[in-house]
């Protein structure tokens, strides 16, 4: 639309667009309000909509995914954490500031979410991890606490503010999640569970969707696209490395998909030094090197007793590993004009 076309005006592109059999989502821009229309089938009546009254142009999007497109949206997307709970003071992933989530990998018990929470929110993160649904490779492994892990992070918001983030494996999962916490992480294992992105696309939530450890870019915005596409638009992408012949690391860690994502995409990214490595005395510097590629937030798993750690000990940062990664990443982040 044209810069201070009327709400009216938008409103009968709007109809003309359902009108031709497509999905219209309207996005708010700090510049100019877009109207994307999606549909599998080529624009046929494209005159009729060039020809509206303040209508700009119309043009094709031609990356495969069109919402999270920086096509379609110029400005970089800032994601409030708890979306549809307590939006006014909600924390923020996308601004000029690099948020930091942090927290173990699984919840343990009551008395760890709580201590280690109190920690990262003494340590300046914004966002408690932690898994109550854990996708294990084994089925023998420990597989969450389930409904009362969900319970125990809650508890560690009410005590902290710190915005919770946990694990979504399944659909029927999804419910309970969003009664407890305020960010769906969609794992790795399945980014391509398109029944589930589906699912999360119909809440209000923040995703955070991570990359599946093979899948391309394109597959990564794709797997983003089925959320959008379902209405919601708060999706974080999250680098968390991918699968090589490299074996003296758990994964690869690829940070030029950072400035890769920003220039094709309006989402922001979060990269996962912890999965990235699997090795805690790596994590510290991959913090350091994401923030530096331009990251927008940082999600490590830290535990206060990574040796007795249920899941993932090996790359779990302690509290005061991690204390001093936030002060280091802090003179990286002034160095490329964010903060921390
Ligand atoms: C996790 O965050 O603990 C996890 C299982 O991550 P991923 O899906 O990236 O392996
Ligand atoms: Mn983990």
């Amino acid at each position: 639309m044209k810069n201070g076309s009327s709400s009216a005006q938008i409103e009968h592109v709007v109809k003309l667009v359902k009108e031709m059999g497509l999905k219209d989502h309207v996005i708010v821009g700090e510049e100019r309000t877009v109207v994307a229309c999606i549909g599998s089938d080529r624009l046929k009546n494209r005159g009729a909509l060039e020809t509206c009254e303040g209508v700009d142009k119309v043009v094709p999007i031609l990356a495969p995914y069109k919402m999270a497109s920086r096509e379609v949206k110029k400005e970089q997307s800032v994601i409030p954490l708890m979306a549809g709970r307590m939006n006014d003071k909600s924390p923020v992933i996308g601004g000029k500031k690099v948020g930091v989530i942090a927290g173990p990998c699984s919840v343990e018990g009551r008395s760890q979410i709580l201590e280690i929470a109190h920690m990262m929110k003494e340590a300046g993160a914004i966002g408690l991890r932690g898994g109550a649904f854990k996708p294990r490779t084994s089925p023998y492994a420990f597989q969450g606490l389930a409904v009362e892990g969900l319970k125990y992070l809650a508890e560690a918001r009410e005590q902290t503010g710190l915005a919770i983030v946990t694990e979504v494996m399944s659909i029927d999962q999804v419910d309970v999640c969003c009664e407890y916490a305020d960010v769906l992480q969609i794992g790795a294992r399945n980014m391509q569970n398109f029944n589930l992105l589906n699912k999360v696309g119909e809440t209000k939530k923040a995703v955070l969707l991570k990359r599946g450890m093979s899948a391309t870019l394109e597959e990564f915005l794709l797997a983003a696209e089925y959320i959008m596409a379902r209405g919601n638009s708060n999706v974080i992408l999250c680098e968390r490395g991918i699968r090589t012949f490299e074996d003296y690391v758990r994964n690869t860690l690829p940070l030029a998909i950072v400035p890769e994502l920003h220039r094709v995409s309006h989402l922001p990214v979060v990269v996962d030094p912890s999965h990235g490595t699997g090795k805690s005395y790596l994590v510290e510097s991959m913090c350091k090197a994401s923030v530096a590629a331009g990251a927008d937030g940082l999600i490590v798993e830290t535990h206060a007793d990574p040796e007795h750690a249920f899941t993932d000990g090996a790359q779990s940062m302690t509290p005061a590993m991690f204390t001093d990664m936030m002060t280091s990443i802090k003179r990286v982040a002034t160095a490329v004009d964010r903060e921390v």
